[in-house]
């Protein structure tokens, strides 16, 4: 068994991808959602060991306290300081995150490079922090990081080293940098189902059209982020190359081997449709 802890966790496409490629590759596996209340993750994770599972993911709110429960954690994961994908190892928990691969196969897919970019980052949640692991590992130059909380985003700055640094998220401080930056990511929650009204960021004209603007968010595929950037003629890449990426990763923990990125892609093209 494989199993997804989180809360909420009814609205995730992993049970479906992962189901889809044990049925059609002929594997003896079962990937379960469970809803686990903030508080309980140890409980629930003591549980998914004595019952003999191979591996979880970890998602809302609990990647945080996956990171401080874990035994062993992935270089990716420390940097990261969360935790996505569990691996239960002979009594010993490992802690990985595979969000990170997830954001920098996805961009190599879109053949973005990273290399020597300033990158703009709205958000220092989670996904922010993945993002950005992902391009400093990529050599991005700079990445900027604007957040409503503007401690969040100090505090990844602190964490990340000095190729980071906190922007303040204020019309002037965008636009002042604006058109330097070739790399644009929403890593907040905003756009998200089912509010996909909201963007962290409206005027795209102020980039230079040669700007890259991602979303971390999938589901609407096409958010208000990403849409308002498309007006602006830039190159959008949305949320769903991230999604099949860091599922396919999390097989190589679980399995010694990645997983099938298009099995997992047609499951997200049947159920996010553009
Ligand atoms: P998180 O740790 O809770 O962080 C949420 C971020 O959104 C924070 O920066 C937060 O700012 C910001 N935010 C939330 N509401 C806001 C508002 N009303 N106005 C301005 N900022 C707001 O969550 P996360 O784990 O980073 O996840 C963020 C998104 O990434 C989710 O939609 C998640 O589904 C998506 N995600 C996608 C993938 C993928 O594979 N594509 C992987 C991981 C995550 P504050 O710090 O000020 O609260």
């Amino acid at each position: 068994m494989l199993a997804l802890l989180g809360y909420p966790v009814a609205h995730s496409l992993s049970p479906q991808m992962h189901n889809a490629a044990f049925r059609k590759l002929g594997m003896n596996f079962v990937y379960l959602a469970f809803p686990v209340p903030p508080g309980s993750l140890r409980t629930a994770w003591q549980g998914l060991s004595t019952l003999g599972t191979v591996g979880a993911n970890i998602t809302i709110p609990h990647k945080e306290a996956a990171f401080s429960l874990a035994d062993e954690l992935t270089e990716e994961a420390k940097m990261a300081g969360a935790v996505n994908t569990l691996t239960f190892l002979d009594g010993r928990v490992r802690g990985a995150n595979t969000d990170v691969e997830g954001f920098a196969r996805a961009l190599e897919e879109a053949g973005v490079a990273a290399r020597g970019a300033r990158a703009l980052l709205f958000g220092a949640g989670g996904a922010a922090r993945a993002v950005a692991v992902a391009l400093l590992g990529q050599g991005a130059a700079e990445v900027h990081v604007a957040n409503r909380t503007p401690e969040r985003a100090r505090e990844l700055a602190r964490a990340l080293g000095e190729r980071v640094h906190p922007l303040p998220l204020e019309e002037g401080a965008v636009k002042a940098l604006a058109p330097r930056v070739s790399l644009v990511v929403n890593c907040t929650s905003l756009g998200m189902h089912p509010h996909p009204e909201l963007a962290p960021w409206e005027d795209f004209t102020v980039f230079d059209p040669s700007t890259v603007v991602a979303d971390v968010v999938y589901n609407p595929r096409r958010t208000r982020f990403l849409r308002r950037a498309a007006e602006a003629g830039l190159k959008t890449l949305d949320g769903t190359g991230m999604l099949v990426h860091q599922a396919a990763a999390a097989w190589r923990h679980w399995f010694g081997r990645p997983g099938p990125v298009e099995i997992f892609r047609e499951v997200v093209e049947h159920c996010l449709p553009e």
